[in-house]
């Protein structure tokens, strides 16, 4: 199996069976995403715990990338600290608009890795949105405090 076959089982297996795939009853913090260009729409809830994000889920509807690089988030998200997600967002958002690469310290690397399964959308810009669009809402769940904040796309 070559890696371009790998990347596409995994994000078809999160697209079709999303991980945390739930409305939170009580999160602390959640936002609202909409990606016009192609319809995603994704709801991002958490539960911090001071800079530690305890737990994260969303819910919502779009295509097989926004739905797998939603799911693939909050299984990475998890236990991190918002400085972690901070940094995996920053390598992540490089690689898939072709920015300047970021370092990613070796503790995050695995997980670096990981995201980068989804980088083959580069080759389609209209898909970045859809491989962004999670992380943009959970951008705005940090930042809004709980408020709805609809997340900015690109
Ligand atoms: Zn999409």
């Amino acid at each position: 199996m070559d890696l371009r076959e790998l990347y596409q089982d995994i994000i078809l297996d999160h697209g079709r069976h999303p991980r945390n795939f739930h409305a939170m009853a009580e999160p602390s913090h959640f936002a609202h995403g909409h990606n016009p260009l192609c319809g995603d729409k994704v709801t991002v809830y958490l539960q911090l715990a001071g800079e530690r994000i305890e737990d994260v889920s969303f819910e919502g509807r779009g295509c097989a990338i926004s739905t797998a690089s939603a799911s693939l988030m909050t299984e990475i998200l998890k236990g991190k600290t918002l400085k972690d997600a901070e940094i995996l967002f920053g390598a992540f958002h490089a690689n898939v608009t072709g920015g300047a690469p970021v370092a990613v310290p070796p503790e995050l690397e695995d997980d670096s890795e990981r995201l980068d399964l989804l980088t083959g959308v580069k080759t389609f810009p209209a898909r970045v949105k859809c491989a962004t669009l999670a992380w943009h809402a959970f951008e705005a769940a940090v930042h809004g405090g709980g408020l709805e904040a609809a997340a900015k796309t690109e």
